[in-house]
């Protein structure tokens, strides 16, 4: 492709974009697709020939487009929701021409030193201490699988040379998370050699926290019985229903017993720039480790998880290996490459989009916007509370809301009440206006509303609880 088609084309897209980020609504949010449909109007094999750009952009249209979810679609509720925003989609743009490959801190000055800098603003921006030094995964999975193969590196003498298995002398080891932790802690586990019944998982409260009283317990149980507890992981905000574990207790536990403590915040680390919600924090700078993804709630395009740790040093020395084609002399200088805090040698430019993502809104505007999708997230749980036929099902400390229909005047047992919010969500998503997702709280089917999109607004808001109620009162009759 010569520059004038790229300039054509490159132009087309921009103005393709540019709609889409402004009109997304025009989709519906989960799109009318069967499985299979997108691999049936696609041939089996790649072209022989190359083919022209604009075939290539008009089956984009006709073949992709409506079997895409939008995500980027102010009616997005469910999961967590997330904005691609523009200035990261330009930085998206720019990092793909620029392709920078960041493994030495020579195959890339920029994208080695941007990624130091633009971790350290995120960082007094959440107001971390600058004893966190910040290196950027793709997903909060690959940041607490880094941070708990550090505390692997702590706490086993030689693991590095002599692994796990079939070792004698190193007792079983632990870790320790609530029975809400993300699945993501149970796949490290099992891929560090730790087996997944290495994970312990606490019981929480009433309000969906971890019980200090337990994991002490169960700390004191292992180590009675010569385990090794390796780390135990808090969470900053659950993924089902958002809830806190008391960190500051937590980190008090983990200096006790000289534990390793990771914080997963992955979706509500953000908040921490709030001053209303800095309680919620309280401790997590004692933490050995942090991840904070800002492809969640801070307007950047997927894939961007930042992973902070006070003893990047262990981390390093878990995963540094430098072969001889890859030996520099900045390197033997102590320069930071980056290919020696992970396992991937590879990385890509990701620290340009946060960049222009910080530049572009500016503390105040990301706070802002966070302050906004709380206040429509506390709007609808209101509506929730007011309505006999609805209840809440959790708290709502953020932006996601827990809750269910229970509609008056019907005796449902729990299993029918359970079928009836199935179908009001498959109602309330076929409008293709909403997009909700669900999760079990203490047994029963919930429906979650997540907010956390750039352009949603209270109308958005609004048609959801629109169509919540009147299904609800259509599928009661
Ligand atoms: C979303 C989430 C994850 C997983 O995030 P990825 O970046 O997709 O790996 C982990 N932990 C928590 C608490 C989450 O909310």
């Amino acid at each position: 492709m010569d520059s004038a088609e790229f300039r054509r084309h490159g132009y087309a897209l921009v103005d393709w974009i540019a709609e889409y980020l402004a009109g997304s609504e025009r989709y519906p949010v989960l799109p009318r697709v069967s499985p299979g449909d997108v691999r049936a109007a696609l041939p089996a094999t790649a072209p022989e020939h190359g083919e022209p750009f604009e075939a290539i952009v008009a089956d984009f249209e006709r073949i992709i487009v409506p079997a895409l979810t939008h995500w980027n679609h102010p009616g997005f509720f469910a999961y967590f929701a997330i904005s691609a925003s523009a200035p990261g989609v330009l930085a998206e743009f720019l990092a793909a021409a620029l392709n920078q490959q960041a493994m030495l801190w020579r195959t890339s000055p920029a994208a080695t030193e941007l990624e130091e800098v633009s971790l350290n603003w995120l960082r007094a921006l959440l107001g971390l201490p600058d004893a966190f030094e910040g290196v950027i995964y793709d997903t909060a999975s690959i940041s607490s699988l880094h941070a708990l193969a550090a505390a692997r590196e702590a706490a086993v003498p030689g693991v590095r040379e002599y692994g796990l298995a079939g070792r004698t002398g190193v007792g079983k080891v632990r870790v320790y998370c609530s029975e809400h932790a993300h699945s993501s802690i149970d796949k490290a586990v099992m891929l560090l050699g730790l087996g997944h019944r290495a994970l312990r998982r606490i019981a929480a409260d009433e309000r969906f926290r971890m019980r200090t009283a337990l994991l002490r317990d169960a700390v004191a149980e292992d180590r009675a019985a010569g385990m090794i507890p390796l780390a135990v992981v808090a969470t900053l905000g659950t993924t089902s229903t958002t809830s806190v574990d008391p960190i500051a207790a937590t980190a008090d536990l983990c200096r006790r017993e000289g534990v390793w403590l990771h914080v997963d915040a992955a979706y509500a680390g953000v908040a921490a720039m709030l001053p209303a919600y800095r309680h919620h924090f309280d401790g997590w700078e004692a933490a050995d480790s942090i991840v904070v993804n800002p492809h969640k709630w801070l307007f950047t395009p997927f894939d961007l998880s930042a992973f902070y740790c006070r003893r990047m040093d262990v981390v390093r020395q878990a995963f540094a290996l430098v072969p001889e084609y890859l030996e520099t002399a900045e390197g033997a200088r102590g320069v930071r490459n980056l290919m020696d805090t992970g396992i991937q040698l590879g990385r890509r430019f990701r620290s340009l989009k946060l960049w222009m993502v910080l530049r572009h809104f500016g503390a105040d505007g990301l706070r802002a916007v966070l302050e906004e999708h709380i206040r429509l997230a506390q709007l609808f749980a209101g509506w929730i509370d007011a309505d006999p036929d609805f209840e809440r099902l959790a708290p709502t400390p953020f932006s996601v809301v827990c809750f269910r229909a229970r509609p008056q005047g019907t005796a449902l047992t729990p299993a029918e009440l359970d079928t009836f919010n199935e179908r009001l969500l498959d109602a309330v998503n076929a409008s293709g206006d909403v997009f909700l997702s669900h999760t079990r709280i203490d047994g029963a089917f919930a429906l979650r509303l997540a907010v956390g999109h750039l352009r949603t607004t209270d109308a958005h808001v609004a048609r959801a609880w629109e169509l919540l109620r009147s299904h609800t009162v259509r599928l009661a009759r």
